[in-house]
């Protein structure tokens, strides 16, 4: 055997690796998992039976185009098709963003702490992170955002609202921001928790999308439509971004399952969008529960909310277990805690009040 080892490239070194959210223990009385924003609810029927029709022939390619699934989308979005590009889930498509904008020298803007997938894909592409840190209310610096581009910008994301904290940017501020950027880097708004924005003031990204040809938009399935383990997402985007997605996709990867089951369920939609409905309310109860108990939490337009615990974040999520309801630490930081159904919100309000009162 050789002594060496496969080249591999420098960047992948000190790559952060995803960390899941932890899964509910198995065995336990009760084992919630409130630690991936995922959505608590079983597929519609409309949903499972067009998944269980399209297994039938899972050995045939999918359609590389995602033929259907983009013309419905575009029509009721009110874009071109060419301006649709589906992906592996919008954290595939982000990537492939990356790596069509950014490569070694460039840069990439966020705010953090944020989507915890920036740093891994930026660093993918050999591009350097320019992290820009939360100010106290935990709503985007814009400002300094702006203020952080350079001529090695290449891309920059604002996640609206942004995980792990809830917070959105609203449209006024977002406006002024996109006026400063110059129009040669992208700016990517990745709205994965659009669906349960209630804050009239936190505009549609495909309305600023529109005017703004360096605005490109993320959506997903996995979070309100409930689609997380079928891996599919999609962008909206001019062209030449729009292009240069199709050209870095990797061909056939999102499945035919996925692709009938995004199609269902925007045909299942009103039904889809009642459940996002009562999220919405059990979010509203759980963060007005915590304030009742002294806490301070940020206004959430998402489907989780955020404690900032520092130092006491992992004994929080400790007690969280301990309980029953695993919800998703970054230690030192915080606590991000997926809406659950509303027996897991009621234990995880039972623990915080419980921790609370030992402060
Ligand atoms: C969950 C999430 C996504 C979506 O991921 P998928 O790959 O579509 O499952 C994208 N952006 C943010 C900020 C998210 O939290």
């Amino acid at each position: 055997m050789s002594e060496t080892s496969p080249k591999l490239r420098a960047e992948l070194e000190g790559i952060p690796t995803y960390k899941p959210g932890k899964p509910a223990a198995a065995g336990g009385p009760v084992a919630y998992k409130l630690s991936s924003n995922e959505n608590p609810y079983p597929p519609l029927p409309g949903v499972m039976e067009s998944v269980t029709a399209a297994a039938a022939s899972f050995n045939r390619y999918p359609d590389l185009a995602c033929t259907g699934l983009t013309l419905e989308l575009a029509e009721r979005f009110g874009v071109p098709v060419e301006h649709i590009a589906t992906g592996t889930g919008s954290v595939g498509v982000a990537q492939q963003l990356v790596q069509a904008t950014s490569g070694p020298g460039d840069e990439v803007i966020y705010a953090w702490r944020s989507f915890e997938a920036y740093p891994i894909i930026t660093q993918i592409s050999g591009a350097r992170p320019v992290q820009v840190p939360l100010p106290p209310d935990e709503v985007h610096d814009l400002d300094a955002m702006a203020e952080a581009i350079t001529d090695r910008t290449r891309l920059i994301f604002v996640c609206n609202p942004n995980n792990p904290t809830g917070t959105a940017v609203r449209r006024a501020e977002l406006e002024r921001f996109l006026d400063r950027v110059p129009g040669d880097v992208l700016v990517v708004l990745d709205e994965a928790y659009r669906e349960f924005i209630r804050d009239p003031e936190v505009p549609d990204g495909i309305e600023l999308y529109r005017s703004r040809p360096n605005v490109c938009v993320l959506r997903t399935f996995s979070k309100a439509y409930g689609l997380a383990g079928l891996r599919i997402g999609f962008a909206v985007a001019h062209e030449p971004v729009a292009a240069a997605l199709r050209k870095t996709a990797v061909p056939f990867g999102v499945s035919q399952l996925a692709q009938e089951a995004a199609i269902a369920s925007l045909r299942a939609e009103d039904e889809l969008l009642g459940r996002v409905g009562s999220l919405v309310c059990e979010r509203n109860r759980v963060v007005e529960g915590l304030r009742g108990q002294g806490w301070t939490v940020p206004e959430s337009q998402a489907n989780f909310i955020w404690l900032r615990l520092g130092e006491q974040t992992l004994a929080f999520a400790a007690a969280c277990e301990q309980h029953g309801v695993v919800v998703r630490p970054f230690a030192g930081e915080g606590v991000r805690v997926t809406i659950g159904e509303a027996e897991a919100n009621d234990i995880f309000l039972k623990v915080a009040e419980g921790f609370n009162k030992e402060l």
